[in-house]
């Protein structure tokens, strides 16, 4: 098998996929320095400056994947992080146990390709030991439909399957490597081991696959699973992102209206995902508009890359590491401080629509989407 057969896991190897590396890790990760009003111990919640409560942790587990998505990786020419710079299940856990005494209740794994981690089971009952309201998986699904089981059997509560055309050559020519069947399958399988509901991840590219947006909307409606439509963001290795080749949330929602009437779901959790019912009540869609409509505001997330820095946003490149920190021999007290300052150092909102913004430098897959 080679790493152009996407049943390949590869996740205990430094490897280089071709030649022509595009450079990874920022290393080492600034040191943590708790704000001195800082309450210390494992107390919660995290609140910034701007008092947003940040209750959800997004934790990649490998920059490595089995697909090279066109609006994620080039190619060929990706490296990634030795096996040794990864956190191991034990840190993850421990770091999960920390996030949760300071009030974290959703987890979602991510990646790189999470289920390209060898004996993710391992980690996801670990994780749901923790006793974590909501654990999820966000998949390309290649390797999902024999490991749905026993992921449910674990713990896992749900999966967001990412799957960005219903045409099996379109599929094809955006994700380069895996087949449609296999991700529709392996969607039919998750929903037969109880993750439901199941959600559905589309990039929407203009002239690429912005006709499919009905196609998406009726495939909504007939199974019932949460289509979300996510604009294409500044994050990919390639670097070849422009804002035209993005198709805004409202444009979507406009069109989908048009023929299936849609009416907004409110609720604390409407953000990012702008979350509509279809008015006849048959299914939901979601509009994750990072780049039109930032969501900013409400943000609640942290995320823990692969190699352990806390990023408190996706478009910044402040990181904290957690990992110096644990493999120093720091208390469970010094680990919260790690998040307590990536929390105090938020920004207000990303700077995307502003002039001059720069990508930052690790992308969408190195950083865990
Ligand atoms: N490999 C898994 C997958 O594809 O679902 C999980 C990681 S992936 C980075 C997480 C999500 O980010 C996917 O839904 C993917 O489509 C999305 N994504 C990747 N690059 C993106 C980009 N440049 N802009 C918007 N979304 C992106
Ligand atoms: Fe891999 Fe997910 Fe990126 Fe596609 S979007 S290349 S599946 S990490």
């Amino acid at each position: 098998m080679g790493l152009t057969d996407p049943r390949v896991a590869l996740d205990d190897a430094s490897s280089v996929d071709s030649a022509s590396p595009v450079p990874v890790s920022v290393r080492p990760h600034p040191r943590a320095v708790p704000p001195p009003e800082a309450p210390g111990g494992l107390e919660g919640p995290l609140v910034d400056r701007y008092g947003r409560v940040h209750d959800d942790l997004r934790i990649s587990v490998t920059d490595r994947c089995n697909l090279r998505c066109v609006y994620c990786m080039p190619e060929s020419g990706m490296t990634f992080l030795p096996r040794a710079e990864l956190l191991t299940f034990e840190e993850i856990a421990r770091l999960g146990r920390v996030a949760h005494a300071l009030g974290v209740t959703s987890v979602r794994l991510t990646g790189g390709e999470p289920l390209m981690r060898r004996n993710l089971v391992d980690l996801v009952g670990r994780l749901a030991d923790v006793g974590f309201a909501d654990l999820s998986l966000t998949t390309n699904a290649t390797l999902l439909a024999p490991l749905a089981r026993p992921l449910a059997e674990a713990g896992l509560s749900r999966v967001n399957v990412s799957c960005d055309s219903l045409r099996p050559e379109r599929f094809a020519a955006i994700r380069r490597r895996g087949e449609l069947a296999t991700v529709l399958a392996a969607m039919d399988a998750a929903e037969a081991a109880g993750l439901a509901p199941l959600k559905v991840n589309v990039v929407l590219l203009r002239g690429e696959n912005d006709d499919e947006v009905l196609d998406f909307a009726r495939f909504a409606r007939e199974t019932g699973r949460v289509v979300r439509f996510i604009e294409f963001m500044p994050l990919d290795a390639s670097g070849d992102w422009e804002r035209d080749r993005l198709v805004p949330g409202a444009e979507v929602a406009a069109l989908i209206d048009a023929h299936y009437p849609l009416v907004p779901l409110g609720g604390p959790h409407a953000a990012p995902a702008e979350r509509f019912a279809f008015a006849d009540g048959q299914g939901e869609v979601g509009f994750i508009s990072s780049v039109t409509q930032p969501f900013c505001g409400t943000c609640n997330r942290l995320r823990l890359t692969a190699d352990g820095a806390i990023r408190n946003c996706l478009f910044s490149d402040d990181e904290l590491s957690v990992r110096d920190v644990m493999r120093a021999g720091g208390s469970d007290e010094a680990v919260a401080d790690v998040l307590r300052a990536a929390v105090g150092a938020k920004h207000p909102g990303h700077a995307i629509n502003e002039p001059g913004f720069l990508a930052p430098r690790r992308s969408m897959s190195m950083i865990g989407g």
